[in-house]
């Protein structure tokens, strides 16, 4: 069957082919291959114009949304800052409008000096920079020619990297793993640096020319190591982003990788060598004299062409494209066989490329030692949740309707399963990491998971169920296991099979999540859940039924359409939205509520009817908050609670649907995010949202330009409904709605122009704006302009 290749979006440009080091790992210089002698030391101009037309020609060909290039060597900053420079401007003059350029730089340090920085900074060039460790470990490899220590001047460029008016060009570090250096000094010394990101590279090798594996290391010293690094980084909240572990927590949830050096992603790469030849991977250097080579050059032939070479077709061909081994192999999809160079073996025993990786041991100790260590595949899982953890994919028109900011009910259910999958790994994931074998909780979960599927589905789709797995996944074990008892026994009462289950109580309350609450004395007490309803035998023996005065059942509001919201005062663990939360609702406030959010529904319906029928089909708890000062109003979501928002009730209904509608922009935003990457985590530059004073992380402005579409649309169309009525309420209407789709337009633009979207999260915003340029030509009076004007000289928070 002929393959239709993929495009090709990734590109590395070999500025220079000449180092000013001499590390003995490098694969460059030291390894199989030697076509670097008979290249020129820098790229001509003419290859690098010409180079950047492929490009261009090639991003409007295949309607590329962004294309990442490496500036790479031997040592690129050996080229020079003009060369440099020519390099940007040709790229950025020859791609389509349309395409984001992710622009990088790979360098040893040695040269990096404030002009460069200054550079980089006018070029937007980021910039990644190799470093082994601590003195010892980084001296054992890279030094110059002479033997000298190359430590000193990569700190150097560290330290500029770091400093304030540079760091957001610092992309991160990448550190060629030696086993005969201690990981734990090695992580420590690269964490002080506090990187953004660092990639820990495995050294090439080949089955003819194996890693070395010191004698009393073991058989995978190399995952022996890796793993040490990862319990390190783990105990340290992940303080930056290391792909290869991403990658395998990435993996093993049935998601992608971030490397080509784990999974079964294709390849989409190809590198530029100094002569204007293509060459495949760089690391194919490793495996013999002109492995990399594809016989096409910049000159004469299409980046088309070059995609459709047989050598990086079998690099785009996943599993297909494995050895036998690897296909049968159980970690192969987090595996994919490992980097493709790892795999030659060129002796009598032969196969090429058709072999496991020369690190195959090392691969699947690293994968299961880290599914072993909390990740959620390989621990005790419910039946139906042992199959692919998050298996809901969103279609193209479930994602294009959630860009344009809105999202029908199929779409939002669909989010509901993903996330409701993702609850499901999470509990299992915490209680795997407890380290019990059994607890009648656990056994009980599974034995409703096969028996009354639907019971413990609506118990794990509460909002708060995840919130106990999210604490003790992230350190804090502070709440033992009670919680999943009690989650446990609230699907048990719903089951209504008669199951028994012990809950122990602290503080005075029994609480089954999505029932309601009971107070009782502390210690052992005994649920059961049966057809006729529930009984509690409390730890002094007391028998209480779901009859008695004395339980506090989760309230509900009924809304038009016949659909119902719980109003959530009861949930210990409801405190999750970053706000201090109501207690107990009176009789009197619960009617208050009830009256509000009916007729925020209706008003909902009328004034953004693209968004209410998402909200109908994904709101499940509405959870009062406490006030925020007088003329504040205060709401929130949490991402680890999908179907709820918080929101302290706020003086008119009317506002309080915008609320309702604000706050679940958030919950749709955060379930996309937990399925899809929308932007480079490595990105830790800080963005000023138009609304804002404070500068935020990139998540941070999407998610506030996401929410404000509704808010954009809300006023807008209540604006048009006042239709050139006078009135302060029109006025008021108009002057938000001319302030919010003006910030609004600004911020996806700021999105775009960040330069850290992938390719998703550039159709996700091209959506946004989709949404909000026909409200930017709606006409408004000049009155309304000019109050909108004076409300954001002032930034007073009208109506966001
Ligand atoms: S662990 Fe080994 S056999 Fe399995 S996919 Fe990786 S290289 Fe292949």
């Amino acid at each position: 069957m002929t393959r239709i290749p993929l495009p090709l979006t990734q590109f590395v440009v070999k500025m220079h082919s000449r180092c000013d080091l001499a590390c003995d790992h490098c694969y460059v210089y030291e390894h199989a291959d030697t076509s670097w002698r008979g290249r020129p030391k820098v790229i001509g101009e003419e290859i690098l114009a010409k180079a950047a037309e492929r490009i261009g020609d090639h991003a409007a060909a295949h309607r590329l949304s962004a294309v990442r290039v490496v500036l790479h060597g031997g040592e690129p900053l050996l080229a020079g800052p003009e060369r440099l420079r020519r390099a940007a401007e040709f790229l950025r003059s020859a791609l389509p409008s349309g395409c984001a350029l992710d622009l990088r730089i790979h360098t040893n340090g040695v040269l990096l000096s404030r002009e460069f920085c200054a550079l980089f900074d006018e070029l937007g060039i980021k910039v990644g920079v190799s470093l082994d460790g601590d003195r010892a470990a980084n001296d054992r490899h890279r030094r110059y020619a002479d033997g000298r220590s190359s430590h000193p001047q990569v700190l150097r460029a560290v330290a500029l990297l770091r400093e304030p008016a540079h760091r957001h060009l610092f992309a991160g570090l990448l550190c060629t793993i030696d086993v005969e250096n201690d990981p734990a000094a090695v992580y420590h010394a690269l964490a002080e640096l506090q990187p953004p990101a660092v990639d820990f590279l495995l050294p090439h090798a080949t089955w003819d020319d194996p890693p070395k594996r010191p004698a009393g290391q073991g058989e995978n010293p190399y995952a022996d190591w890796l793993l040490t690094v990862y319990e390190r980084w783990e105990a340290d909240g992940r303080p930056f982003a290391v792909r290869t572990f991403e990658s395998v927590h990435r993996t093993l949830r049935g998601l992608s990788s971030l490397t080509e050096s784990l999974g079964l992603e294709p390849s989409d790469l190809v590198v530029l060598e100094t002569d204007g030849t293509f060459e495949q991977a760089d690391s194919l250097k490793t495996a013999f004299d002109g492995a990399p080579a594809t016989g096409l050059d910049v000159f004469r032939h299409s980046l088309d062409e070059v995609a459709r070479h047989p050598g990086i077709g079998v690099r785009q061909a996943g599993l297909a494209g494995l050895s036998a081994v690897c296909r049968a192999c159980p970690v192969v999809r987090s595996c994919g066989g490992g980097l493709y160079a790892h795999r030659y073996r060129g002796d009598d025993e032969g196969g090429g490329f058709d072999n496991p990786s020369v690190y195959c041991g090392d691969l699947m100790t690293l994968i299961n030692g880290i599914a072993d260590r909390g990740n959620p595949v390989g621990r005790p899982v419910p039946a139906q949740a042992a199959e692919p953890v998050v298996p809901t994919a969103l279609t193209d028109r479930q994602l294009d309707e959630l860009a344009r900011g809105h999202g029908g009910a199929d779409t939002v259910r669909a989010l509901a399963r993903s996330q409701l999958a993702l609850t499901r790994a999470m509990l299992a994931a915490a209680w795997g990491a407890s380290g019990q074998r059994r607890s009648a909780a656990w056994d009980l979960l599974s034995a409703l998971d096969r028996t009354a599927p639907a019971a413990l589905d609506a118990v794990l789709g509460h909002p708060y169920a995840r919130a106990w797995a999210a604490r003790r996944l992230a350190g804090d074990l502070g709440a033992g296991l009670g919680p999943l008892a009690a989650l446990a026994a609230a699907a048990a009462v719903r089951a209504g099979r008669g199951d028994t289950l012990a809950v122990t109580v602290r503080g005075g309350v029994l609480h089954l999540p999505t029932l309601g609450s009971l107070a009782v004395p502390d210690g052992e007490t005994v649920v059961t859940g049966s057809a006729g309803g529930f009984r509690v035998r409390t730890a002094d023996g007391e028998l209480i039924t779901g009859t008695d005065p004395r339980w506090q059942p989760v309230r509900r509001v009924r809304l038009a359409g016949g659909w119902t919201v719980a109003l959530e005062d009861l949930d210990p663990q409801r405190d999750s939205h970053d706000h201090p939360v109501e207690g107990r609702l009176s009789d009197t406030e619960l009617l208050d509520w009830t009256g509000a959010l009916r007729e925020a529904w209706e008003l909902l319906g009328h004034d953004l009817p693209g968004y209410a029928e998402g909200v109908r089909a994904g709101l499940t708890t509405v959870t009062p908050l406490r006030p925020g000062p007088p003329g504040r109003d205060v709401s929130a979501a949490a991402r680890q609670a999908f179907g709820a928002v918080g929101i302290a009730r706020p003086a008119t209904a009317p506002i309080l649907g915008l609320l309702l509608a604000h706050e679940f922009q958030h919950v749709k935003l955060g379930a996309v995010l937990d399925l899809l990457d929308l932007y480079d985590p490595a990105d830790t530059a800080l963005y000023f949202a138009p609304w804002r004073p404070d500068p935020r992380p990139l998540e941070g402005l999407l998610q506030g330009t996401y929410a404000h579409l509704a808010v954009t649309e809300f006023w807008g169309t209540r604006s048009l409904a006042y239709d050139g009525l006078p009135g302060e309420a029109a006025d008021r209407a108009r002057t938000r709605f001319a302030l919010w789709r003006q910030y609004t337009a600004e911020a996806v633009d700021r999105l775009a122009g960040s330069g850290s979207l992938t390719p998703l999260g550039l159709r996700f915003t091209d959506g946004m704006r989709a949404t909000v340029a026909p409200w930017l030509a709606v006409p408004l009076p000049a009155a309304a302009e000019r109050a909108a004007g004076r409300a954001r000289q002032e930034r007073s928070p009208v109506g966001g």
